[in-house]
């Protein structure tokens, strides 16, 4: 009798503790929620989904193109919209339809085709991938998300998880800018997303919300909420099929209840609030002011200051070679195999230290070892800014134009080539160089300098096109 007691009082302790652990916070789903989520969106996935071109691939009944199907598709949708995307996917499956066509093409091959796409290290990192897998794991894709993430380069646990997902049907989660969005507010947390407690709160989320049937398509069905309905700014909330058991729709409509009883009553008391009831809790608001009731569900998610990025000045000198017979050329450089812009072409640059601008001779000279016979002078053409994701790029560019024979290349130097408007715009080069081709030819077209003229001058904060000086042209060196 005795140790029956003792038996039923360490039950009864147990069965305490656990009930304090589980106590349910607002914001966990419970179970019913759960399946209500699972199937609310499963339903909505299957009538509006988009028709997209890796939707397709992703049913290959080979398991490994299947899987390298949804990786291109998946890396190249990281920081890009679909649209874009689209065109330069159809491109690259046609042009590399299985893993292995990948892992026999060349860096120049793959920076070609991703040119534009932003974020070269992107496809560089595809390519040594399948070479990877052709190469030590015998044309075997990594069959779990743990695997792809552990073997593959540049596969994180997001694109792990979609691959294992959408092409294993492994039942596991994965966490994107549009899954953040969603669960954020879903579950009404404003601490900052990209912090340590609400990211993990998120996979775990994620995990414990995915489809066990379905967890490809509950992902896919995840992000596409994401993108078209939970949308950054103006979500279409009242189409939204999860909005039922949505905290931060539910908070929003409680507001609106709140204010109409208080014009009517001058009293809301019997409304009970939508809130955290922890003491401190790191996936709420850090300060209590930041619920701004005019946001609406867009206070959700909230992120913490990011790093402002780097200035630099970058000096870009244009050698356009005069031809007796043929086009004009332009003289390009290889950059290094490794960091920013790995392995792409660009005409000579040299980075300006303390804002100092570099001599035409000496930009040739470091950046290609090239050095000129002529006695011209170089233009100034004005200035490009693109933005990188971490630096703030000012192009200064200038042009000298130049009979043939007047240049000398040496051929220890960096690759250099000349080439056409024609290949220039074809071969691997980035959008800023691109940029700065188009100012460089700007001021020769009035029609083209005077739209340009006309929009810059009302948009002086238009950073992307900030081409200054372009009508006094002056002699730089
Ligand atoms: S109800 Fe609104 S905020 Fe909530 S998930 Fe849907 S679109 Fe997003
Ligand atoms: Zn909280």
């Amino acid at each position: 009798m005795k140790s029956m007691l003792k038996m039923s009082k360490r039950k009864l302790k147990t069965a305490d503790i656990k009930s304090v652990n589980t106590t349910p916070s607002i914001h966990d789903f419970s179970e019913a929620e759960k399946n209500q989520f699972r199937s609310l969106l499963l339903k909505w996935y299957d009538e509006k989904k988009r028709d997209l071109p890796w939707r397709k691939q992703a049913l290959n009944p080979d398991i490994n193109q299947r899987a390298y199907a949804v990786w291109v598709s998946e890396v190249m949708l990281q920081q890009t919209q679909v649209a874009t995307v689209i065109n330069y996917y159809n491109k690259w499956m046609g042009k590399w339809p299985k893993l292995q066509d990948l892992a026999k093409a060349n860096l120049e091959e793959v920076n070609e085709l991703w040119s534009g796409l932003g974020y070269y290290s992107r496809g560089r990192r595809l390519h040594e991938g399948t070479k990877k897998v052709v190469e030590e794991l015998g044309g075997e894709m990594p069959k779990t998300a743990e695997d792809l993430q552990k073997l593959l380069p540049g596969v994180g646990r997001y694109t792990a998880g979609a691959i294992a997902s959408i092409a294993y049907n492994q039942v596991t989660g994965l966490v994107d800018g549009n899954v953040i969005r969603v669960l954020c507010r879903m579950r009404i947390m404003g601490g900052d997303s990209t912090g340590q407690a609400v990211q993990d709160k998120l996979w775990s989320h994620a995990n414990s919300v995915v489809d066990p049937e379905r967890p490809g398509d509950f992902n896919q069905g995840m992000m596409e909420l994401g993108a078209t309905i939970c949308t950054p700014k103006s979500p279409s909330c009242d189409s939204c099929p999860v909005k039922e058991i949505c905290l931060a729709y539910s908070k929003v409509e409680q507001e609106k209840q709140k204010s109409a009883m208080k014009i009517l009553t001058n009293n809301n008391n019997s409304i009970t609030d939508i809130e955290c009831l922890a003491d401190t809790c790191p996936l709420c608001f850090q300060q209590e002011d930041m619920w701004e009731p005019s946001n609406g569900v867009e206070n959700y998610p909230r992120k913490g200051k990011k790093k402002a990025p780097r200035e630099e000045r970058t000096d870009v000198c244009i050698v356009c070679r005069r031809r007796q017979e043929s086009k004009d050329e332009y003289l390009i450089v290889q950059r290094p195999n490794k960091g920013l812009l790995a392995g792409m072409w660009e005409f000579p640059s040299l980075l300006q230290v303390e804002e100092a601008q570099n001599p035409t001779d000496i930009i040739l000279d470091k950046s290609c070892g090239a050095s000129l016979q002529t006695t011209g002078k170089s233009q100034h053409i004005g200035e490009v800014v693109h933005i990188f994701s971490h630096i703030h790029q000012t192009y200064v560019i200038q042009a000298i134009t130049i009979e043939e024979g007047e240049v000398t290349l040496n051929t220890e130097q960096p690759p250099s080539r000349w080439v056409s408007k024609e290949d220039f715009l074809e071969c691997a080069v980035s959008t800023g160089m691109k940029k700065v081709f188009k100012a460089f030819e700007s001021p020769l077209s009035p029609k083209s300098s005077n739209t340009k003229n006309k929009k810059t001058a009302n948009k002086p904060d238009d950073k992307q096109r900030s081409i200054s000086c372009f009508f006094k042209p002056k002699v730089s060196s």
